[in-house]
C-alpha cells in the first residue's frame, strides 16, 4: 500500500464559456482565481484555475472552457460530484446564497452524517457543500465571510457500473474504507491534506456517461514532491497499470492513468505552486503562458474571451 498520496491535488472539468464559469467560481462561490492560463496541450482554451490564497493543493477547482462546446452526459463512469469543505452550521446560508443567484437543482441531504448542500454548475456540472471538520483557512470576500467560506475540496464521488477494481486501487494508494451505506462506500487516506475523501457509488444499470461541458476531465492526487511521484509511478506500473511520462505543468509535474471504472486519475506535486511566476498579492491577474506558447501572446490576447 501506498503512503505517498495525501489527498486531492486538483480536479480539473469542461465548461462552455470562460466568462461564465469565472463569474460562478469567483462571484458565487467566492474562490479566488490563482491562475489565467491555456490549455498547454490546446493554447487557444483557456485554463483557469480556482482555489484559496495560493491555490494550496486540495482546493485547487480548474477548468478548460471550449467555448459553446455541448453538455456533457450525466453517468457512470466519471466523477458525478465534486465536493467542497464548508463551516459547520453554514449550509443554510448556503443555500439562500445560492438562492439569491439563481443556481440550479440546489437540494440538502446528509451523507455518513455531514450535512450537504448540493447544486448545479452553470454546465450542469454537479457541486456539494459539506459541512465538515476542517481548520484550512478559506479565501474571502464577495460576501463571503470565514463563517462560511470554502476551505477547498471534502472530496470527489466517483459512480461506476462496478466499483470492485476501483475500490481495489484505491487501497492500493493508500485509502482505507471507512464508511459504507446502500450503494455508497466511502475510502479516506489518514495523514494527508483535508481533501481526503473519495465516494465510489455503484449504479450497475446506469448509462455511460459522456464527456463534455460540466464533465469532471480528471481528478489528481497530491503526493509532497518529484521524488515521491516517481515511486508512485513505479509502482502503478509494477501492478499492470498503463501511466504516462512525467509531463511538467508549469505549476506542478503531473502523470496520468486511467482507472478501471474509466475515470482519469492523475498524480501531482505539490511543488513548485501557483506563486512560481506571479506575486501572491496579483495571483490570477495576468494571462500566463508556458515558456513554448510565448511566442503566440499577441495571438491569444486578441482572441481569448477577455476576462475581469
Ligand atoms: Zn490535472
Amino acid at each position: 500500500m501506498l503512503k505517498q498520496i495525501k489527498g486531492l491535488h486538483h480536479v480539473t472539468s469542461l465548461a462552455s464559456s470562460a466568462s461564465v464559469n469565472n463569474a460562478f467560481f469567483t462571484n458565487v462561490l467566492g474562490l479566488r482565481r490563482v491562475k489565467k492560463t491555456v490549455n498547454f496541450d490546446a493554447p487557444d482554451v483557456y485554463h483557469l484555475y480556482y482555489g484559496d490564497e495560493v491555490g494550496t493543493p486540495g482546493s485547487v477547482m480548474t477548468y478548460f472552457p471550449f467555448q459553446n462546446a455541448a453538455r456533457g452526459k450525466r453517468g457512470v463512469g466519471e466523477v458525478g460530484v465534486t465536493s467542497f469543505s464548508i463551516p459547520f452550521g453554514s449550509a443554510t446560508a448556503w443555500g439562500e446564497r445560492l438562492a439569491t443567484f439563481e443556481v440550479e437543482n440546489v437540494t440538502a441531504d446528509v451523507r455518513f452524517g455531514q450535512n450537504r448542500i448540493l447544486f448545479d454548475g452553470p454546465d450542469g456540472d454537479r457541486f456539494a457543500l459539506v459541512e465538515t471538520d476542517d481548520d484550512r483557512t478559506p479565501w474571502t470576500g464577495n460576501g463571503i465571510g470565514a463563517d462560511m467560506g470554502i476551505r477547498g475540496f471534502q472530496g470527489a464521488d466517483m459512480r461506476l457500473a462496478d466499483g470492485g477494481a476501483t475500490a481495489e486501487l484505491l487501497k492500493f494508494m493508500g485509502y482505507e474504507k471507512t464508511d459504507h451505506a446502500d450503494n455508497v462506500t466511502r475510502f479516506t487516506v489518514s495523514g494527508g491534506n483535508a481533501a481526503n475523501s473519495i465516494d465510489v457509488e455503484t449504479l450497475p444499470d446506469a448509462p455511460r456517461a459522456t464527456s463534455s461541458a460540466g464533465s469532471v476531465h480528471h481528478i489528481a492526487f497530491a503526493v509532497e514532491n518529484r521524488a515521491r511521484q516517481l515511486e508512485v509511478r513505479e509502482a502503478l506500473l509494477d501492478t499492470g497499470y498503463q501511466v504516462t511520462p512525467v509531463i511538467d505543468r508549469d505549476y506542478f509535474h503531473a502523470i496520468y492513468f486511467r482507472t478501471p471504472g474509466g475515470v482519469l486519475f492523475e498524480v501531482a506535486t505539490n511543488e513548485p505552486g501557483f506563486d512560481r511566476d506571479e506575486d501572491t498579492a496579483h495571483l490570477g491577474e495576468a494571462l500566463m503562458l508556458p515558456s513554448r506558447h510565448e511566442h503566440l501572446r499577441a495571438t491569444l490576447e486578441r482572441q481569448l474571451e477577455q476576462l475581469p
